[in-house]
């Protein structure tokens, strides 16, 4: 992992997080700049800098990535509402933390197309 990831830190204990859930090799946390009522990031615990990577290295991972948004989703009572997951990947969606994760947005109604 990178010396200077801040979501290696987060899993760590070293960055403290508001952690909603977690689960064996992924956490969900309250993102910090929150664009909807519910924002929600999951974060394997392990570094991978990307879905792709992700994917392509640990597929058991990413589905325990999506099996804990689901439950985060039940438990924050969005599930009925509906919910949108987003992994924004590089510099033209904008990736700021180089370490992947799901964004999990709701509790309004979200347009589409995203900006
Ligand atoms: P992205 O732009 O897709 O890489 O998303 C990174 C997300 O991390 C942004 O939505 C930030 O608001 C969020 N973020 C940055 N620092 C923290 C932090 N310390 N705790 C929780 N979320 C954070």
């Amino acid at each position: 992992m990178p010396d200077d990831c801040l979501f290696c830190k987060i899993v760590s204990g070293d960055v403290p997080a508001t952690v909603v859930r977690d689960a064996a090799r992924a956490l969900a946390i309250r993102d910090v700049s929150p664009q909807a009522p519910v924002h929600v990031l999951i974060i394997p615990r392990d570094h991978y800098d990307t879905a792709a990577k992700l994917a392509a290295e640990s597929p058991d991972v990413l589905v325990e990535v999506h099996r804990l948004a689901a439950a985060v989703a039940e438990e924050l009572g969005v599930d009925e509402s509906g919910y949108r997951l987003v992994y924004n990947t590089g510099p033209d969606a904008q990736q700021s933390v180089q370490h992947v994760h799901l964004h999990l947005l709701a509790g309004r109604p979200l347009t589409w197309p995203p900006g």
